[in-house]
């Protein structure tokens, strides 16, 4: 790969990244970690920011302000559930803020998140918890590479950073 690569579809990119939220409250980041690493055009990552990426180059740091149509999605309103404890997996220690999958309505799997832990009912909520919220990143693209064959067929890439799933 040359120095002129920008980043486009079927690219292999790793980031650096910090996720900050409007309050200030930073949510996530890589940064004293290894590299977020994904595959550019097969929805990895958000379409905000993977929007953001293209046509960037190894070294470009930026930062950018992700509206919620474009991030996690609108916070729906209403649609929270509560299900008693007894209908949960056994053995599963129920905590705030972790994800389940469910079965949706069509018998589709879907996740949902736990927001509430009581004695007997779990409240649950379909919403991702970053729904409804503008997704501050600040990004600084460290490599990028081709995707092998392999990583196109999976949707996603492999090795250091990767998935480890062969
Ligand atoms: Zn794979």
């Amino acid at each position: 790969m040359s120095a002129n690569d920008v980043i486009a579809d079927d690219m292999v990119v790793s980031i650096h990244y910090t996720l900050t939220l409007d309050g200030g409250e930073t949510v996530d980041s890589s940064v004293g970690h290894e590299p977020l690493l994904y595959l550019h055009g097969a929805q990895n990552i958000v379409p905000g920011l993977e929007n953001e990426l293209t046509g960037r180059k190894v070294g470009d740091a930026f930062d950018v302000a992700v509206a919620p149509a474009e991030g996690y999605g609108e916070r729906m309103e209403g649609v929270e559930q509560q299900v008693p404890v007894a209908m949960m997996p056994e053995g599963v220690e129920l905590d705030v803020g972790m994800p389940l999958s469910a079965h949706g309505p069509d018998g589709q799997v879907m996740t949902v998140w736990v927001t509430a832990v009581g004695e007997e009912q779990v409240t649950i909520d379909p919403n991702h918890p970053l729904a409804g919220k503008t997704l501050n990143f600040a990004i600084e693209v460290i490599s990028m590479r081709a995707a092998t064959e392999e990583e196109l067929a999976h949707g996603h890439p492999h090795g250091p950073g990767g998935h480890h799933h062969h």
